[in-house]
């Protein structure tokens, strides 16, 4: 069994995109800068937000952190998302999700500027997803795939089943890893919360991806022996140990399935530094692609 190493993939995968940004410098060309959008004080939000816009400043990006109260409407919203898109300087941007009750998401990721929508959530760049045009893919399932090509873990005519079917992380990777390309190429299967006998389509998994947001729900017995298992989930449970008073684990119980997997990601340190990464790779795509 083989733990992927998402947090050096992350750093080596960043040090190539550092190496780029100096080598544009070097040509008089700009550095990519990317804006990061947040509404209110969730702590979690605030935590991915600040630690993306420190991973712009170690890769050379410029960085903009834009952070509106709470009570922002979800027209004053869409005016600071116009304003985004139509600032020259600003390559890509992300609206931290989720946004409170009163906005509504879908139409604010709609406002973004498909060239500037480097979460990839927006329906231009979901359709060229689908129809295998180069785009800006979504940050998470982008991430996944740049792990599996790392460690050459094969997908071709390999059994994928993606358990939890959001727009952000289990629908997009159920479509890349069915592309055909590579890391794709493979017969998908999509599990969700309305999926009966998830168990036996676990067991015929050759990778098995989950993005379900339970934590420990994939167990030993849902494993088929030699699978590559990717964990998306985050959850922090109570550790009275740890200095923090929590730690983190995901949506598979890793200590009993690792023993059965030929490789897995762990949590933390698996799938999560890749999904800044991606950003980050995004961006520099979205500023070249902008400058053709
Ligand atoms: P979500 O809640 O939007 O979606 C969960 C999906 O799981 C749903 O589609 C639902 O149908 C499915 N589901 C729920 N219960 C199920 C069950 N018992 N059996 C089968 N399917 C079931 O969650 P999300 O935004 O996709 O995130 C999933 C997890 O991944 C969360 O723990 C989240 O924190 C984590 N996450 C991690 C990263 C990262 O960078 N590592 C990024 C995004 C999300």
């Amino acid at each position: 069994m083989k733990i992927i190493d998402g947090k050096a993939v992350a750093e080596s995968i960043k040090s190539e995109i550092a190496q780029k940004v100096a080598q544009r410098i070097k040509q008089g060309k700009k550095k990519p800068h990317l804006a990061a959008v947040l509404v209110g004080n969730d702590g979690a939000s605030e935590t991915y937000v600040k630690s993306k816009v420190k991973n712009c400043e170690k890769v050379g990006f410029d960085s903009t952190l834009l952070h509106f109260e709470e009570s922002i409407s979800e027209e004053e919203l869409l005016k600071e998302i116009k304003k985004l898109n139509n600032n020259s300087a600003i390559n890509g941007f992300i609206v931290q999700l989720p946004l409170p009750k009163h906005i509504d998401e879908q139409k604010i990721i709609q406002a973004i500027l498909p060239e500037k929508d480097v979460d990839g959530f927006h329906p231009v760049n979901v359709g060229k997803m689908v129809l295998e045009i180069p785009s800006l893919l979504p940050a998470t399932p982008y991430g996944i795939t740049l792990l599996l090509k790392h460690y050459n873990i094969p997908t071709e005519g390999k059994n994928c089943v993606v358990i939890g079917r959001s727009h952000i992380v289990g629908t997009p990777m159920s479509i890349l890893m069915s592309r055909n390309t590579y890391p794709g190429n493979a017969t998908v299967t999509l599990a969700h919360s309305r999926t009966k006998n998830l168990k036996e389509i676990c067991r015929q998994a050759d990778i098995l991806i989950a993005a379900v947001g339970k934590a420990k729900l994939i167990t030993e017995d849902m494993i088929k022996d030699g699978a590559v298992v990717i964990d998306v989930g985050i959850h922090r449970i109570k550790d009275d140990s740890k200095k923090s008073g929590y730690r983190l684990v995901g949506d598979v119980d890793f200590e009993n399935v690792a023993q059965k997997c030929s490789y897995i990601t762990p949590v933390p340190g698996g799938v999560g530094p890749m999904t800044i990464t991606a950003l980050l790779q995004n961006t520099l795509t979205a500023c070249e692609m902008q400058e053709k």
